[in-house]
């Protein structure tokens, strides 16, 4: 069944939750209008420097006196699933939030949500294992002991293309680990994150534990600067992440940045090319191509180049261009009107380096899109390595075909870029895909499948896509310091070298 067009939606109020309790009002709101529609849907507080204060000590008392962190992990690990529950219990009204204020189709944020729900339980499980390391090879005398210890309170900056699923690559992994939080999440899709920090109280986590400060990136850089703050864990773009990190050096926090990518599909000849065309689609389509490991780089062998770009140009004709709540969509709105318009500008910046447009691109005529940020997805050939919509992020589907002879020239076209967080390689030979996965530098490579993560795999990435990794056990000990404790029990039987230990009273 579908659901032709978003009904108008009363705006909603966001606001702060410090401590569990709500801020409602302010001077300055931000409106939130829905790219599917360019209705106002939410009105978004203004957070600033001193709401930022306000929710950083409220986490500070929680972890410094309050019970979470000397909590045992079996405890914590109960709050996490009952978290869990109450995200599957509100699967609809997340889903339908973020469909609403990023524009995507309501089927991805349906499968968010669920891989949110997953990732609460993959965390509670993971809190579990907490563990330090016992050393005893120093001498019959000599215990080494490694505690593993949360790190405090951490600061945690959400981008708008997955609202609810990376607050929930961080959030759950945090908590686990016993850290207190204050969360800032894009002040273009803040709903589901307002409505999980509700959820997070009803599960009965204490108070202070989970704060949220809304608003536009004046809250993240005072969070970013924040001396109270020992961890900032930051997913956006590079450019952000720059400042995040010269913020940061005031009192050295730590930091995890998950950062902007520009994977490539590497197509070898001996590829399944079905699979590998259905595959090409769907890493430059899903979430509208607004997706940090988005694939918008093909490289195709070119003994079947033109074969495999007719059936990736067919395949692509053929994709839904609709409002992200009906059910029908495979590829809804883009986020906001400038960043429509930046989409569509590489596409003319191709033709300036002297590629083909295939197919994609031209304005949607459909009435039921009005006003919205729709575009058709677009393919264009003969795409130059220098190029922008080569080098540069774009963020939304658009895919750009460059030819290969030899495996050592994909992997320099793959590499040849300042990003490092994704790549696929569609091959059925398995010297060429350990070779070639060997080769790239990304922190993810997929083989015969692509934008393929379960929680239980480390995500991050090389050189400008950031710094850290999230989910699976390095994810959680991103949220976790550790300490050396050296003992020596019984009379010391030698002296410490270079003391007159006779003289030490
Ligand atoms: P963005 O503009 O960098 O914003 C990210 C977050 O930072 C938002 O909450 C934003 O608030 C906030 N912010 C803005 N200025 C800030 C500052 N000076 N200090 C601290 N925080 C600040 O990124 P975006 O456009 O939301 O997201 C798209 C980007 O995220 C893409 O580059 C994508 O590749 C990347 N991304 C990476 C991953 C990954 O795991 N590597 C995953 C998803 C997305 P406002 O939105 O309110 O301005």
């Amino acid at each position: 069944m579908s659901t032709p067009t978003i009904t108008k939606t009363e705006a909603r109020l966001i606001g702060h939750i410090i401590a569990d309790q709500e801020a409602n009002r302010a001077d300055e709101a931000i409106d939130r209008r829905a790219p599917g529609t360019d209705e106002v849907v939410s009105q978004v507080l203004a957070g600033g420097s001193a709401e930022v204060a306000a929710a950083v000590r409220a986490a500070r008392t929680a972890f410094d006196s309050g019970a979470w962190p000397k909590m045992s992990v079996a405890e914590r690990a109960l709050y996490l699933n009952r978290v869990a529950d109450l995200i599957d219990a509100n699967a609809d009204q997340l889903a339908r939030l973020d469909a609403e204020e990023s524009g995507k189709p309501i089927t991805t944020a349906e499968g968010d949500i669920g891989g949110a729900a997953g990732l609460w339980r993959y965390a509670a499980a993971l809190a579990l294992t907490m563990k330090g390391q016992t050393f005893t090879g120093n001498g019959p005398d000599y215990t080494g002991l490694v505690l593993r210890e949360p790190v405090g309170v951490v600061g945690l900056i959400i981008p708008w293309n997955f609202p609810a699923l990376i607050l929930s690559q961080k959030l759950p992994f945090a908590l686990a680990a016993g850290c207190t939080a204050v969360v800032k999440p894009s002040e273009f899709t803040s709903s589901s994150a307002h409505l999980l920090v509700k959820l997070i109280a009803q599960a009965g986590v204490p108070a202070g534990v989970v704060n949220l400060v809304v608003g536009d990136g004046r809250a993240g850089q005072a969070l970013t600067e924040s001396d109270d703050v020992d961890l900032v864990s930051f997913t956006g773009s590079t450019a952000t992440g720059r400042r995040v990190l010269a913020a940061a050096a005031g009192n050295m926090k730590k930091l995890s940045l998950e950062l902007g990518g520009k994977a490539a599909n590497i197509v070898f000849a001996d590829a399944d090319l079905e699979d590998a065309a259905a595959g090409v689609v769907h890493g430059v389509t899903f979430n509208n191509g607004e997706c940090c490991v988005s694939q918008p780089r093909l490289l195709v062998h070119a003994s079947v180049a033109d074969e495999f770009i007719q059936e990736v140009s067919r395949r692509m004709q053929r994709v839904r261009v609709g409002q992200p709540l009906d059910r029908e969509t495979q590829l809804g709105a883009l986020i906001h009107a400038p960043h429509l318009k930046r989409v569509k500008s590489f596409i003319s910046g191709a033709q300036e380096y002297g590629g083909d447009v295939i197919t994609g691109g031209q304005p949607l005529s459909d009435a039921a899109l009005g006003k919205g940020q729709f575009m058709a997805p677009a393919l264009i050939d003969r795409v130059a390595a220098d190029a922008p919509i080569f080098q540069e992020e774009i963020f939304g589907p658009v895919l750009g075909v460059t030819r290969f002879t030899t495996a050592s020239e994909a992997i320099g076209l793959a590499n040849g870029v300042q990003y490092g967080l994704a790549n696929t390689i569609w091959s059925k030979n398995t010297d060429t895909v350990l070779d070639v996965a060997k080769a790239l530098k990304s922190g993810t490579v997929y083989v015969n499948t692509t934008i393929d993560a379960p929680p239980q795999m480390p995500f991050g990435g090389y050189k400008a896509s950031g710094i850290g990794r999230e989910m699976g056990e390095a994810g959680f000990e991103e949220f976790t310091e550790l300490k050396s404790v050296s003992i020596r029990t019984g009379k010391r039987v030698n002296s410490f070298p270079q003391t007159d230990w006779e003289g030490v009273a």
